[in-house]
């Protein structure tokens, strides 16, 4: 950190400061904007708030320089530093998942999935992955999406049994029944709503039965696999993607991994000129800095902590009368089913209700969820960003207290306004910087 030359904040000022020289109202919403983010508790499980560095390494003159094509192979000139740039950020990719090559310029994790889906798949074909609606990503089958377009999405439900010990966890008997019944060239695991360990051993035992690629879709879970809180998906999937901006704390962005050299100059082609233009040069610099950061033994404190914290949470609010789906959480993110509170309550209502109160989350729905989308019975609750803040498991249960609270006022204006109150004063004692 910078603290010796410039704070956070100062940096932030300096930087609000110098658009509202030209432009006052793009100024103004940037500070509304981070009045928000400080003065709130942000429970979104995908989001994250990044170190300085990361921050401003995304605001620098590399944004200005078209650089199509990869290292040592671009259609520009002038990209001496930029190939030393991506390199940088391939060889710390590696390093910090412990694979053999790196693709760092998806725009997304969106991005990621389909030049794995254009490079891996032919239109029509068949691809597994787990039912949309009991934690998957619109990436993975979504009708409307790409993938559930023009590819043939076959789906695996979850355990619904719910006498069992393995109640809404992954049936990975089911895995198998659906992938030798469909025969699925590719299929996919890692989700975003989903709270437990995943087995990717388990998977790729399956793919190989069904002759199938294993692809690990580990954008929710890629800080907790950089520092080895949750088991890695190598050796054993074929093909890994993640987002760089949720628990891995880096900018907005995504990332290919393979060992598989094939593969990889298969995805290489896939992304460019497949799928994307020129790289976003200037954030690919900010993914060096964050993977720096996740090499780092802090970063491996920093998933404990958030681990620890949603274990907190989960059991508070669980005390507190809220089921949990599957009982807990291993992971940063754990699904509330609200309707143990009250069968009428909609994930819809408690978000806005909590919002109101100053506690960010998002409505969610939970496995086999009898609601629409836009309603939901649940809320997705995660710790990444408030551990970021330094907030403790023993906050955790005074967060679980606010919700609590919140939910019991059933919106009511006064106790969203009295929590509010408590949020913010409480969030002036862990600045964001
Ligand atoms: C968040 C997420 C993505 C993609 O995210 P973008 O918004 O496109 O960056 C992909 N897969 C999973 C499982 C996710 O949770």
């Amino acid at each position: 950190m910078a603290q010796d030359i410039h704070s956070h904040d100062e940096v932030a000022d300096a930087v609000s400061e110098l658009i509202r020289r030209t432009d006052p109202a793009a100024a103004d919403l940037l500070d509304a904007e981070r009045a928000r983010q400080q003065s709130t508790l942000e429970l979104i499980a995908s989001e994250n708030h990044v170190s300085p560095a990361v921050m401003h390494a995304m605001g620098t003159c590399l944004t200005n320089k078209y650089a199509e094509g990869y290292p040592g192979a671009r259609y520009y000139g002038g990209c001496e530093f930029h190939d030393k740039v991506e390199t940088l950020a391939q060889e710390r990719a590696k390093q910090l998942f412990g694979c053999g090559f790196a693709n760092v310029q998806p725009h997304s994790g969106a991005q990621a999935n389909a030049s794995v889906f254009l490079g891996l798949l032919s239109p029509g074909d068949t691809f597994a992955s787990l039912v949309l609606a009991d934690g998957g990503h619109l990436s993975h089958g979504l009708k409307v999406n790409m993938s559930g377009k023009w590819f043939n999405p076959v789906h695996y439900p979850l355990h619904y049994d719910a006498n069992s010990p393995e109640f809404e966890r992954i049936d990975y008997d089911a895995v198998r029944r659906v992938c030798l019944e469909h025969k699925p060239k590719l299929l996919m695991c890692g989700y975003s709503a989903y709270p437990r360990v995943i087995d990717f051993a388990k998977f790729r035992q399956i793919a190989d039965e069904c002759g199938a690629l294993l692809m690990a879709d580990i954008a929710h879970i890629a800080g907790l696999v950089a520092a080895g809180e949750h088991p890695s998906p190598f050796p054993h999937a074929h093909v890994v993607t993640t987002t760089t901006h949720k628990t891995l704390r880096g900018p907005r962005g995504g990332l290919i991994m393979t060992s598989d050299e094939e593969i990889s100059k298969k995805i290489n082609r896939a992304l460019f000129p497949g799928m994307q233009g020129g790289p976003l040069m200037h954030v690919i610099l900010s993914k060096v800095v964050a993977f720096g950061e996740a090499l780092k033994p802090e970063f491996k404190q920093y998933a404990k902590q958030v681990i620890a914290n949603a274990k907190s949470l989960a059991k508070a609010l669980t005390e507190r009368g809220f089921r949990i789906t599957t009982g807990g959480t291993d992971n940063h993110l754990m699904l509330v089913d609200l309707r143990t509170r009250d069968a009428e309550l909609t994930g819809a209502d408690a978000e806005q209700w909590l919002e109101r109160a100053g506690i960010i989350t998002n409505k969610n729905g939970v496995p086999q969820d009898p609601r629409p989308p836009k309603q939901t019975s649940g809320l997705r609750l995660g710790t990444p960003a408030v551990t970021t803040r330094g907030l403790s498991v023993d906050d955790m249960t005074r967060v679980a207290d606010w919700i609590d609270m919140t939910i019991e006022g059933g919106g009511d204006a006064g106790v969203c306004a009295q929590v509010r109150g408590e949020v913010e004063q409480f969030c002036e004692r862990y600045p964001l910087g």
